[in-house]
């Protein structure tokens, strides 16, 4: 086994060889039924209740084909520029392991529904990179086995297994890369970028939440290197069942480092599977790769074959949501911000935020600011998504409007902001119960001005003597006194007034 010492550094590796790679993303569809039966897919129920014989592989059941399965696939082909089948077939793919209770996973083989497409993906500066897609299967996932009485939950060392088949039958696209070429150092970033993309673009499809942490989205991260200059493949090793998009990256990472250190020892890398490990960033040896002639795939003789209507096709095709790329360029323009502006939005997890605050009334401006400011350290400092604050778009929108109106300024806003996340209300609420109001009249604000001046002789004189940039210290002492309450612009005026010098 290589472990992290045996490592070459990740400069060192790329000094001389290439990364090539390959992601095989699985996407669990968020159909009601499952793919060739009529039970229900939803999570979270006790075992075993949602099955019937043919998802249990009882002998004689016959599967029939969820008609939403299809068209989602179909949607997702389309969005990943795919040509759409005007035929194709399903294949059993025969292997036994018990999660999979007829000894074959209806999949498709070399008839896939989509092929040939690609993805545009955005890399951290804002750069695209074009990712060549091989093609888009459907397929059904298996049954959920709990290896129970070992230590770490795996097989090895437990004393029994438990099986769940609710999981077997629900309905799987496999979307395949062709070989990812000249990324060189930025692969691990193009593999992160391309999962993150694909995950958007199912999300806006709406044909699967795609949440990684949930198993509705993992990947397998085939990875290779060939020497600087060489056209021929390396042998790769396929990380199985990535299931974060940190873990994308990271696990793309070490493959790096450790076929460099093996290659550079002149050691041969084995295809095989292996394990990413989250605690440690590693992998470990899987099992030594089958060949596709072990899985002895047919054509299933149970279902018939699918053969989409060019007309139902372009049906689909023009009934497409904007797609997420196309949309953040818009955005980009809309809003007047760069890329990079982009990418830290999408990176907080921060652009339907936004977007929904715009909707609702806000500036783009003040959405962004908002957001991407005050919330965003709200969010980092209590670990929780921005998403997952305890404060709506409609009320960020709500807070803009009182600062444009001029009833708040930033600091009394940031306070109702805090006063929301408290659980104290509304804005409106989090306003009158605190005492929030900007004080813009002058007979509340003259003492205060007063008392700034009488208090700060050698900068009131400063002022008198035409230094008027000295003012901001005397409009501090005022918001000071009136604890930011002040109107700042109409306290500035009034130092000015009484000390007999004008603006400009
Ligand atoms: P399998 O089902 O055996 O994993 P697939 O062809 O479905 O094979 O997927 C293999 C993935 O790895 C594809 O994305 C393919 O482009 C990629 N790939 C194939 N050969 C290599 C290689 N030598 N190095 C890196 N990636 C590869
Ligand atoms: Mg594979
Ligand atoms: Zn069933």
């Amino acid at each position: 086994m290589t472990t992290t010492t045996d490592l070459v550094s990740y400069e060192d590796a790329l000094a001389s060889y290439d990364p090539v790679m390959g992601l095989e993303v699985h996407v669990e569809l968020g159909t009601k039924t499952k793919m060739f039966c009529g039970c229900s897919t939803e999570l979270g129920q006790d075992a075993n209740t949602q099955t019937c014989p043919t998802c249990l592989g009882m002998p004689g059941a016959l599967p029939v084909v969820n008609a939403i399965g299809i068209e989602s696939a179909i949607k997702i082909g389309l969005a990943l520029n795919c040509e759409i089948a005007e035929w194709c077939r399903f294949a059993r793919k025969n292997y036994f392991y018990p999660d999979m209770p007829k000894n074959f996973q209806t999949s498709q083989y070399d008839e896939p529904i989509a092929f040939d497409g690609y993805l545009d993906v955005q890399l951290e500066d804002g750069e695209t990179f074009r990712v060549q897609i091989e093609r888009a299967h459907m397929e059904e996932d298996t049954g959920k086995s709990t290896h129970v009485g070992g230590a770490t939950g795996r097989i090895h060392g437990a004393s029994h297994s438990l099986l769940d088949y609710n999981r077997a039958g629900i309905p799987l696209i496999e979307i395949v890369t062709k070989p990812i070429e000249g990324a060189g150092e930025r692969a691990p970033e193009v593999a992160r970028a391309y999962v993150r993309e694909l995950r958007e673009v199912i999300k806006a499809l709406g044909v699967s939440e795609a949440r990684m942490e949930m198993g509705q989205m993992r990947c397998d991260v085939n990875l290779s290197l060939r020497p600087h200059g060489r056209e021929k493949f390396g042998t790769r090793s396929e990380t199985k069942n990535v299931n974060s998009l940190r873990s994308v990256e990271r696990a793309a990472r070490f493959e790096i480092q450790r076929h460099a250190a093996v290659l550079n020892d002149g050691g041969t890398i084995i295809q095989e599977t292996r394990h990413f490990h989250e605690d440690t960033g590693t992998t470990t040896s899987g099992r030594v790769k089958e060949e596709a002639e072990d899985y002895r795939y047919f054509p299933e003789p149970d279902l018939v074959p699918i053969a989409p209507s060019r007309a139902w096709v372009e049906e689909i095709r023009a009934g497409l949501p904007e797609l997420p790329l196309a949309r953040r360029n818009r955005l980009v323009a809309e809003w007047g911000i760069t890329a990079l502006d982009m990418q830290s939005i999408l990176n907080a997890g921060a652009l339907d935020l936004i977007v929904a605050t715009i909707d609702a009334g806000a500036d783009a401006a003040s959405a962004r600011k908002w957001w991407m400011g005050e919330l965003a350290r709200s969010a980092n400092e209590s670990g929780v998504a921005l998403d997952e604050l305890a404060i709506t778009p409609v009320q960020v929108a709500r807070v803009a409007e009182l600062v444009l109106k001029g009833d708040l300024n930033d600091k009394l806003a940031r306070q109702v902001i805090e006063g929301v996340l408290a659980g104290e209300g509304g804005p409106d609420e989090v306003v009158d119960k605190r005492g929030l109001k900007v004080v813009s009249d002058d007979s509340a604000l003259g003492t205060a001005v007063d008392e700034a001046i009488a208090g700060n002789p050698g900068i009131a004189d400063k002022i008198r003597g035409g230094k008027v940039a000295a003012a901001g210290a005397l409009v501090g002492a005022v918001m000071k006194a009136t604890r930011g309450q002040a109107d700042a612009a109409r306290v500035k005026e009034l130092i000015l007034e009484k000390l007999g010098v004008s603006e400009g």
